[in-house]
């Protein structure tokens, strides 16, 4: 079983995450509620043991700052380092300050082993408000260096949670249009995108799109699950659990207690994501 959608942040952060609460106001949104579990990657790997999960990408916070993308991405970097046959990384940049610094950071995580990028807050970290330039030099440098784009999505409609805002549908369209080519996973089931891909326009461009259950028991019934499956099939659809906001075996037990086929969840819970670091791989 391989987990594609957790969040680890560095010791200083979770010692004290209440410094950073000024430095970024969706950071204190969603972590500053009592109780709220925030892990440096300890619990991460007890939760993956008692959960049976061989592998898990660990994803930092969106931050706006470069700064903070670089601290954050310096703890993932560790963790892989120690745990390399569990965790694999990802890491996150940010537009909103500079393109150059935001490339330079993908280009350095690149050479530290790390697979992806994301789990990417693209209004706040300025992936709505680049140069069709950008964007170009931006595609060319996630596909060259084997990157997965993992990007958070949310609903249009439904109820309203913290964080929810800021990822809308229309703009994450524009987003997948212009990065075209770039392997990557929307999170959350892409916020109800599946569902149009009956049109033909939409279908075109989620080619090489993935979607994963990051957080799905807090936002729908698990009949989703065969929605999904009948609208992009069940090869697009990845377990990621959100970890450590939602606990992993929940959304574990979320999946194995839906009624769709038993290879449907084998392909869901490993062979998808499997497959698309696979392929992924960087051949230097
Ligand atoms: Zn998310």
């Amino acid at each position: 079983m391989i987990d594609a959608h957790t969040h680890v942040f560095p010791d200083e952060i979770v010692k004290n995450p209440a410094r950073y609460f000024s430095l970024d106001s969706e950071f204190e949104l969603l972590y500053s509620k009592p109780g709220t579990r925030i892990d440096n990657g300890d619990q991460l790997i007890q939760s993956m043991k008692n959960s049976k999960i061989s592998k898990s990408i660990a994803c930092g916070f969106g931050w706006a700052s470069n700064e903070l993308c670089v601290l954050g991405n310096n703890a993932i970097i560790s963790l892989v380092n120690k745990e390399p046959e569990k965790i694999i990384g990802f890491g996150t940049v940010s537009f909103a300050e500079s393109f150059e610094d935001g490339l330079a950071e993908i280009h350095r995580l690149s050479k530290q082993g790390i697979r992806g990028i994301g789990e990417i807050r693209a209004e706040k970290q300025g992936f709505f408000n680049i140069t069709d330039e950008e964007y170009d030099k931006l595609a060319e440098t996630l596909i060259e260096n084997k990157l997965i784009l993992l990007l958070h999505v949310s609903e249009p409609v439904g109820h309203q949670y913290p964080g929810k805002k800021g990822a809308k549908l229309e703009f994450i369209e524009a987003l997948l249009i212009k990065l075209e080519g770039v392997n990557m996973i929307l999170a959350h089931g892409g916020g109800g995108l599946p569902f149009y891909s009956y049109m033909p326009e939409v279908r075109d461009y989620l080619d090489k799109v993935w979607f994963d259950t990051a957080a799905f028991p807090f936002l729908y019934d698990n009949d989703i699950l065969r929605g999904l499956i009948s609208t992009v099939g069940s090869d697009k659809i990845i377990f990621g659990s959100d970890f450590p906001l939602m606990p992993q075996e929940k959304v574990i037990s979320y999946i194995e207690g839906s009624s769709i086929d038993q290879d449907d969840k084998t392909k869901i819970f490993c062979d998808n994501l499997n497959d698309l670091l696979e392929n992924n791989t960087f051949v230097g």
